[in-house]
């Protein structure tokens, strides 16, 4: 009997995952300046799955990158300062999930 591995990498998942990006952001940071005054770790940057938030060490603020976002929720919980704003995608955008 052949054994067949079913188990899916995130990786895998992901790309099943397909995005319709609006041209208006969903997210906003509140405080460009605080982020860059009174957030050493920026937590944003490492615990969102899709990587929406990226540091930009040139113009020193947060790059929203809000075309890839999950919809998961989880910067909305994991920001210190509570800096970031977050609503869902407007009627028709945002992600669309395939098998479950
Ligand atoms: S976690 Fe919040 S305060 Fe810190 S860098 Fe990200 S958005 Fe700014």
């Amino acid at each position: 009997m052949r054994y067949t591995n079913t188990m899916q990498t995130l990786e895998d998942k992901l790309f099943l995952v397909r995005f319709q990006p609006d041209d208006h952001s969903h997210i906003h940071i509140n405080n460009k300046e605080l982020c860059q005054h009174d957030c050493p770790d920026k937590p944003c940057t490492y615990i969102c799955p899709a990587k929406v938030y990226e540091w930009n060490e040139e113009v020193k603020a947060i790059n929203v990158g809000y075309e890839g976002c999950l919809e998961c929720g989880t910067c909305r919980y994991g920001c210190p300062r509570d800096n970031i704003h977050w609503v869902n995608p407007r009627g028709g955008f945002g992600v669309m999930y395939k098998f479950g």
